[in-house]
């Protein structure tokens, strides 16, 4: 949607926009002549690079982190009559993905400041069938890792993180995937780097990351007579070359793509102080790789609804996302159960969350005027 550009003069921003340089162009334009443009050379390529980058760990790339979770949770085992614990906050498909194997997602509650899961609410969670924990690092803000992997020591379950708003995020300077127990990235395009859709998983043993394959490509295995055995139930999850080969470019940038966040970051912090003042997110420390810059909205000193504030910010150009609803609360997973106040922090953040303008060919006085134009429907809107 680029209609809304009341003043005709200044261009739309959306929440979230790729980029993609002429030499990506080129290179993808390269690979679709090379007539291999299905699953070969460049997603080898683009394995080890992405391998190099996470501590020389196996990795292998699917088609997006949607599949990557779904066929984590197969070759670590889970399945029906298994439970995994995830935030109440997060994107839809880390539930769907336990739920289609047949798990049950258990939701808890997430920190209020953090927007990160609340180990506590996880300890309060566990019960005999729990198999494994799904974090997700929020916006790109890594969850405590010492705590969550003493956590799971202790009780012995699998991890498997989403990090799919992760990628370049590091903990105390290590990246996230380069330790731990298994870690999923997406590439989607408003991710911090694109493959147009993909996602890779990051393993602690290659014995598991094979099994991965397996289930990645229809549970193929090669017999020695060169016949190909089906051992398991997979599906159809591989990333194309073309796509592998864009994701080798921009992991390339992917540092400075970061860096880039962060001082767009660092210029929100200093110029959005809006009337009614907004929560704005956790800070973090550098680790922090900021896919989106989500404040609260104070809706209890607004007379619009937060629907009301971004159409009027569509009108003047700004593009705002929301980031994310309650997963508890969709008719899915209201269906386990689930109903308001179950988690009250996921909950309000839910109805107060929005995404504003962040990419790294955003400047900063894009960020001034999406700072210029919050204030002025904020103060507008003000009880
Ligand atoms: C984008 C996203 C996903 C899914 O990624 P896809 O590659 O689109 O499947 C999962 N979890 C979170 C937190 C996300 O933001």
């Amino acid at each position: 949607m680029h209609a809304a550009d009341s003043n005709g003069s200044k261009p739309f921003l959306p929440f979230s926009r790729p980029t993609i340089d002429e030499t990506m162009v080129d290179a993808v334009a390269d690979t679709l002549r090379s007539l291999w443009i299905t699953s070969g050379p460049q997603v080898l390529a683009f394995e080890k690079a992405l391998s190099e980058a996470h501590g020389g760990r196996p990795v292998r790339v699917v088609a997006s982190a949607t599949a990557a979770m779904e066929v984590a949770l197969l070759a670590v085992g889970i399945g029906s009559g298994d439970e995994v614990i995830m935030p109440a906050q997060t994107f839809f498909s880390c539930a769907n993905a336990i739920a289609r194997t047949g798990a049950k997602p258990v939701f808890v509650d997430v920190d209020p400041v953090t927007r990160n899961m609340d180990l506590e609410a996880t300890v309060a969670a566990i019960n005999p069938r729990t198999r494994a924990l799904m974090p997700t690092h929020f916006a790109g803000l890594p969850l405590d890792m010492d705590a969550l992997y003493e956590l799971a020591g202790d009780t012995n379950l699998r991890v498997i993180e989403d990090a799919a708003l992760a990628i370049g995020s590091r903990w105390k300077g290590k990246r996230i995937g380069s330790f731990g127990d298994i870690a999923s990235f997406s590439f989607h395009p408003n991710k911090n780097m694109t493959t147009i859709e993909g996602g890779a998983l990051v393993f602690a043993e290659e014995s598991e990351a094979r099994v991965a394959e397996q289930y990645r490509f229809h549970g193929i295995s090669r017999n020695p007579d060169g016949t190909r055995d089906v051992t398991v139930l997979g599906g159809k999850y591989n990333l194309p070359d073309v796509n592998a080969r864009l994701g080798l470019l921009q992991l390339a940038r992917l540092d400075e793509f970061t860096a880039r966040r962060q001082q767009l970051v660092a210029r929100y912090f200093e110029q959005l102080q809006t009337d009614p003042p907004c929560q704005l997110p956790a800070r973090g420390d550098t680790g922090h790789s900021w896919n989106f810059f989500a404040p609260l909205l104070p809706l209890d000193q607004l007379t619009l609804s937060r629907k009301q504030i971004m159409d009027a910010l569509m009108a003047r150009g700004i593009g705002t996302g929301i980031s994310y609803e309650a997963v508890h609360l969709t008719t899915r997973y209201r269906q386990l159960g689930y109903r308001e106040g179950d988690f009250p922090h996921a909950e309000r953040i839910a109805r107060e969350t929005i995404t504003l303008p962040l990419y790294p060919t955003l400047n900063e006085a894009d960020v001034d005027r999406v700072c210029h134009e919050f204030r002025t429907v904020l103060h507008a809107a003000k009880r």
